[in-house]
């Protein structure tokens, strides 16, 4: 008989799934700071009692329809005697909220679930009825509560029954999936009769590096076609294992390229099903992504309409999942698209997201790196435009919370209904002084502090108590609402610092600057390897690739990819030297002390270069002011036409210039920024690799 092994969290949910999305629901993971709770409260219980053991660990097989289930976890504490207690500890933000909800569903409620999984395991091993108690305490430690839930055998094991024939199903449903993804790995056949000069070697050095299992980093330059020569080996290996890829790339506007990869592996007869994960920021049908039942209607009641519709369903009939699919069916059904994205990746071969939900702390992803039955070992991880990473990490981990940013919310407080106006505007006022009580005295310059999370933890408390308020009074929520950006701003920063004291590390510093109207502390992150490698323990495989990833040692230490079994490897271009021109012109300088004065020159070279030909002209810059400055001074040859990016396009505006670019007769002379400056004359309209254009700046999300 086949085995599948079930944390008790996955194991204990309600038949079929009810409920809404909302921090409560039980449906999600504890966070990092419920877990220092925990221990908290089991050190002082252990202390108190001399019969309490904490963290004790507890699993049973249960047997149904040629499986067998186990089902595992970890008591939080023990009480042993003659009437043994089990307890349970939960932190939530409001204690008073969780203890009603348990309350009032003792036998749907995920957590009562959980605990009454605990008893029943425990009676069954040691025919003893145990108490069942839950401890809830807030996140800051200022409340706690106590609440008994009773575990009621006829009513547990009517639940259990129902819960092993959907286990059932859900294990044949896992085990066809994982078939059919090995059968599609041995026909799996590259999407093109002939390669391009490189592909063949860069399949061949990946393959080798995943039979050794070793990680990769790998530099190939565009026009190789490395998108699909790294996703073709990395999810032919996946799939060979019943796996699958998870792609992610540093900006949504790159998601374009690995689906026209999927669909080209699909057009050429893989069976394979892809999934693109859009940002719950542009997916969110509200004007703000505020999941709670309260202000959202497809928050409310989200798992008990998608399984009355059988949505899951649906959707696993369709190849390509994007936003619109999701959209779509939210609408229909009034649930959450952003949330059904989450659930349907399980069940796709490739999973196109943005790095956050791979690398962010607090990412959403940690649910879609399980695996199911049959499936060996973990999804592989292909990391596109790798360069990016390392910068972008340590983003994460360095916010900033300025006296002046809040000042200025002060402003948008007319927009909220005036009986809150007064409560804000003081709440705005405490928190500037929590900010400017970091001010070191004996200094005006920017300089290095110390400090605790304890200042920020207690405004933020104070913060969420207000939100809950202002959202209870039906207000009604508009987009960029000024409470909501206020509470983010505030609870984002603090729990980056408590993350940044928490870790004790070198790789952390805090800095205060000084303003001439008040001041910002700023977190700095300058070396996330740390975190990241955290990250990497989730996947089986790791290949990072980009055109730019060298000096190797330099993107592989701050990546956290720095082992002696890392395999690096470099291509060289595919386009024959014969067709490349460098010109470089020495009386130009272009570095940053001469610039100013080289401006118009450096203007009149790009004229004159693009008069000579008629095509479309690409100029790069590695800052907008360069870009800006230099275009003040350019006069585009005859017949030419000036594109420019501008700072913070959107993906649409994007889109724009490239419908430009393909339809027009024209001749373009397109200013863009990049990290290097150069100058190129692209392809003639309809053979231009737009993919190029939307990479234009690092640093802009569209
Ligand atoms: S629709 Fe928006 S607010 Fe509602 S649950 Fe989804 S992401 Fe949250």
């Amino acid at each position: 008989m086949k085995k599948v092994s079930l944390a008790i969290r996955d194991f204990a949910l309600p038949v079929p799934r009810k409920g809404s999305i909302d921090a409560l629901s039980g449906y999600g993971r504890a966070s990092a700071i419920g877990q220092e709770t925990h221990q908290i409260i089991q050190s002082k219980r252990a202390q108190e009692h001399d019969n309490y053991e904490a963290e004790v660990a507890i699993t049973h097989e249960f047997e149904r329809g040629g499986f067998i289930f186990e089902v595992s976890g970890r008591m939080d504490g023990l009480f042993s005697g003659k009437t043994p207690k089990i307890e349970e500890i939960k932190t939530t933000f409001s204690v008073w909220e969780l203890h009603r909800r348990l309350r009032d569903a003792p036998n749907q409620h995920p957590y009562c679930l959980q605990l009454q999984t605990y008893g029943y395991l425990y009676w069954l091993q040691n025919k003893v009825m145990p108490k069942l108690s839950f401890h809830l305490v807030s996140t800051r430690k200022t409340e706690e509560e106590d609440l008994d839930i009773r575990l009621d055998l006829g009513v547990y094991e009517a639940w259990l029954d129902l819960r092993l024939n959907e286990l059932v199903e859900e294990a044949q449903h896992a085990e066809k999936r994982a078939a059919k993804r090995r059968k599609n790995a041995e026909a799996f056949t590259f999407p093109f009769e002939k390669p391009r000069t490189g592909q063949i070697e860069l399949i061949q050095t990946i393959d080798e590096g995943m039979s050794e299992h070793r990680r990769m980093l790998i530099q190939a330059p565009t026009g190789l076609g490395k998108t699909v020569g790294v996703l073709f080996p990395a999810l032919r290996e996946a799939l060979s294992r019943g796996q699958r890829v998870i792609y992610v790339t540093p900006k949504n506007s790159q998601h374009s390229v690995a689906e026209d990869a999927v669909v080209k592996l699909q057009e050429t007869g893989a069976k394979i099903r892809s999934l693109t994960v859009t940002a719950k920021s542009k997916i969110c049908f509200k004007n703000e992504p505020l999941c709670n039942p309260e202000y959202c209607e497809f928050a409310k009641d989200h798992y008990t309409k998608v399984a009355e519709h059988k949505i899951m369903e649906q959707l696993s009939k369709k190849r390509k999942l994007s936003a619109r699919t999701f959209e779509k069916i939210g609408k229909e059904f009034e649930v959450c698209p952003f949330e059904l994205q989450l659930d349907a990746a399980q069940d796709v071969e490739t999973v196109i997201c943005d790095y956050n939900y791979v690398f962010a702390p607090r990412s959403a992803f940690g649910r879609l790196t399980e695996s199911g039955l049959d499936q060996d070992g973990k999804p592989n991880l292909v990391i596109d435009e790798a360069h990016n990473l390392p910068a972008r990490a340590m983003d994460y981990h360095s916010p900033a919370l300025s006296s002046v940013v809040l000042e200025r919310m002060r402003e948008d407080l007319v927009n909220i209904p005036s009986r809150f106006q007064s409560d804000a505007s003081e709440l705005i006022d405490e928190c500037i002084q929590v900010v400017l009580n970091r001010k070191p005295k004996d200094s005006d310059k920017p300089s290095k502090i110390e400090t605790t999370a304890a200042a920020f933890q207690e405004q933020d408390t104070k913060l969420r108590t207000f939100l809950s308020q202002y959202l209870e009074a039906d207000t009604d929520i508009q987009p960029r609402d000024v409470v909501l950006r206020l509470c983010f701003y505030w609870s984002e920063f603090t729990a980056a610092l408590e993350f940044a004291c928490d870790r004790e590390r070198t790789e952390f510093f805090i800095t205060f600057h000084p303003h001439h109207t008040g001041g910002t502390i700023k977190i700095t992150c300058c070396d996330a390897s740390e975190m990241l490698k955290e990250c990497y323990d989730d996947f089986e495989q790791v290949v990072g690739f980009s055109a730019t990833l060298k000096p190797f040692e330099f993107y592989s230490r701050l990546a956290g990819l720095e082992t002696p079994e890392l395999k690096t490897a470099e291509f060289s271009s595919p386009f024959p030297a014969a067709h490349r021109k460098l010109l470089i012109i020495p009386q130009i300088s272009s570095k940053y002390s001469d610039r100013q004065r080289n401006y118009p020159r450096i203007a009149e070279t790009i004229q004159k270069i693009s008069a000579l030909k008629p095509g479309n002209y690409f100029a790069f810059f590695p800052s907008f002011e360069f870009l800006e400055r230099t275009l003040e001074q350019f006069s585009a040859p005859p017949g030419f036409m000036v594109l420019r990016q501008e700072r913070g396009m959107r993906n649409d505006d994007v889109q724009a210039v490239l419908e430009h670019l393909r339809a027009a007769e024209k001749t373009h002379s397109s200013f863009c920024r990049s990290r290097w400056g150069f100058l190129r004359r692209g392809r003639l309209p309809g053979q231009y690799d737009h993919r190029r254009v939307c990479d234009w700046s690092p640093s802009t999300e569209f």
